[in-house]
This record gives C-alpha cells, sequence and structure tokens, in this order.
C-alpha cells in the first residue's frame, strides 16, 4: 500500500486513508457504533468497551479521572470482575454531564502511548467496501475484535505506565 498520506490521528496514529478527511479510526468507531446502536440485542453488549477503547486511545481533552475510569472499566470487563449493566451505572454515576469529562485544555500525561498495535479502524469490520451486506456484521466476530482491541489498549497501557488500582471504588 502506497504511504503518500504523512497525516495521522493524534490520538491513536491511524494513517488517514487517501483522500479521506478524517483518520481511518474515526470511520471504523463511527461504524462500530452504528452497529451496536443499530442492533443492540446482538452488538450492544460490546459497547461499553468499544467507547472505553476509543476514549483512551484518543485522550486530549479528557481530565485524568476520566482516563482512570476509562482505564478501569476495561480491566473490570475483560477481568470478568463487572457486569455490563455495572459499567454502564458506573459510566451514568460518574460522568453526570460532559462537563466532568472533557476539558479542552487537559492532555494526556507524557507517558500516555501515541501509537496502538489496533487501532478502532484495525477492531471495526475489516472489509466495509464489500456489497455483500452481510461482511462485518457477525456479533461474534464483532465482539471477538472488540475484544481483542481493548485487551491490547490495556496491554499497552499496562507496558507504558503500571496499571492504578482498578479496584478503587
Ligand atoms: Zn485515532
Amino acid at each position: 500500500m502506497p504511504d503518500a498520506t504523512s497525516e495521522r490521528c493524534r490520538g491513536c496514529g491511524a494513517a488517514h486513508a487517501a483522500g479521506a478527511p478524517a483518520p481511518a479510526c474515526r470511520a471504523g468507531f463511527d461504524r462500530m457504533l452504528a452497529l451496536e446502536f443499530e442492533l443492540p440485542a446482538a452488538f450492544g453488549p460490546v459497547h461499553h468497551l468499544t467507547v472505553a477503547a476509543w476514549q483512551l486511545q484518543h485522550p486530549d481533552g479528557q481530565t485524568p479521572a476520566a482516563l482512570h475510569t476509562w482505564r478501569a472499566m476495561v480491566a473490570d470487563a475483560l477481568d470478568g470482575r463487572a457486569t455490563t449493566d455495572e459499567l454502564r451505572r458506573r459510566t451514568g454515576r460518574r460522568f453526570v454531564g460532559p462537563a466532568r469529562v472533557r476539558d479542552a485544555a487537559a492532555v494526556a500525561p507524557p507517558w500516555w502511548p501515541r501509537r496502538w498495535p489496533i487501532t478502532a479502524a484495525d477492531a471495526a469490520s475489516p472489509d466495509d467496501s464489500s456489497d455483500d451486506p452481510s461482511v462485518g456484521r457477525d456479533p461474534a466476530a464483532h465482539a471477538h475484535r472488540v475484544l481483542q482491541w481493548a485487551a491490547s489498549v490495556r496491554a499497552t497501557l499496562d507496558r507504558a505506565a503500571p496499571p492504578p488500582d482498578a479496584r478503587r471504588p
């Protein structure tokens, strides 16, 4: 694949597809969210992980507390310490309003990774150009990709800095 593009996502390092207005990660994330909202019974169970993995890979503008919460959420979900419903409730409690999550001036800690083995572009459906509408719409395959993505986000963060106490209430 020719690498004529020099633009990369500031958060996750994903490249822009040639001529695309946004990095490939954004398109992948939008595609996953669309599936999870369109067919919540099938695709929704991993929605909290999709959102948390995305936020962790795009940390600028988020408060340290928000980043801590996303990180703990991924760990708790992957380790089976919290059910999907619990994770949703926790998010609702912590993030009452967007003002508490977003801080335009906030930048991630200097050690925060800027390149990741798996980005949202990789985690989304591998082939969205297919004419076959069933491609990329297998819930089990979707869940598998999101879980792998979240696990790699966690491992990348843990390599960069030891995990904070994820069990803190
Ligand atoms: Zn990105």
